[in-house]
């Protein structure tokens, strides 16, 4: 057990896989270098997994992250073995670029081994150390979805309390997009009386599209049960007024009600349809596409 001063500590674990299979999503397999995730988001739905596990879903997914010392070598004795070229997405539990992959550099050594037996790759982040492999990156048939849900600095600051701050993610996109490599923005999740607005979605798709992203995509937000205490406890601290109706309204769901999902779909597809994006499909065709990946990452 590590400890880097900023009260997270890393645990150095080895697991026995390291592509998961995925069901029912636009990529048929996930990859996770890192267990629990220090940015903290008070929406993530990953702390779901960690119940499932049995860990502990808040303090405990934040604060106590293992790292996956065997993962890239693993990796690549599975990419070998596999047959199909199928699209695999870095970072569906956790952000592939914590603060301690500085020093590990898993995820670096995940894409060298995806640069060796490659595959159509999704990379999800809020981390501007993606920039860091650049190089790799540019040899991969990759999308970069940077996850910005906001561009206010102080909601990202409450609700992503150690995520990079939305102006060095837009950044990491220009810097992306600069190298040639497909970059956009994933908008999620949309959080209800926050940041559902269009006008909120138009600040974003904006700073997206100046920052030369290829794509715009939004997604609701989701409170599974073991979510749910986390996220209005947020609302409860930091926008009491809001919670009253957020509570009415995953009272006996995990998803918004259809009305309120078909209506920010609207407005995304307005804003969306004011800038420029041009999504690019895979160098080879494959079934996903950033404008499906939006409903269901
Ligand atoms: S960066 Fe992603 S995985 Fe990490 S806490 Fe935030 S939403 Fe969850």
């Amino acid at each position: 057990m590590s400890n880097m001063g900023s009260g997270v500590s890393y645990r150095e674990i080895t697991v026995k896989s390291a592509l998961t299979r995925v069901q029912g999503m636009p990529f048929a397999w996930s990859l996770n270098p890192y267990s629990g995730c220090e940015r903290a988001c008070v929406y993530c739905y990953a702390r779901d997994y960690h119940a499932r596990r049995g860990r502990d879903t808040g303090a405990g997914f934040d604060r106590e992250i293992d790292v996956k010392v065997n993962f890239p070598d693993l990796l690549a004795l599975e990419l070998r073995r596999l047959r199909k070229r199928e699209t695999v997405a870095l970072g569906t539990a956790t952000d592939p670029y914590q603060q301690c992959e500085g020093r590990y550099r898993i995820t670096r050594r995940t894409l060298e081994a995806l640069v060796a037996s490659p595959l159509p790759l999704v990379v999800i982040t809020k981390g501007s150390m993606v920039v860091r492999d650049i190089d790799l990156l540019a040899r991969l048939d990759v999308k970069v979805c940077m996850s910005i849900g906001t561009v206010s600095t102080e909601l990202a600051r409450t609700s992503e309390p150690h995520a990079s701050p939305p102006k060095a993610r837009l950044e990491a996109v220009r810097r992306l997009a600069a190298a040639g490599i497909d970059a956009g923005v994933l908008a999620a999740p949309i959080l209800p009386g926050l940041s559902d607005s269009e006008e909120s979605l138009d600040a974003v798709a904006a700073a997206a599209a100046m920052n030369g992203a290829t794509f715009f995509s939004t997604r609701p937000l989701k409170l599974d049960p073991s979510v749910k205490p986390h996220y209005l406890a947020f609302l409860s601290e930091h926008f009491p007024a809001l919670l009253p109706a957020t509570e009415a309204r995953f009272a006996e769901r995990i998803n918004p009600e259809r009305g309120y999902t078909d209506m920010l779909e609207e407005r995304a597809r307005r804003v969306r349809s004011r800038y420029r994006f041009h999504e690019r499909p895979f160098r080879k065709p494959e079934p996903s596409t950033p404008s499906q990946l939006r409903l269901t990452i």
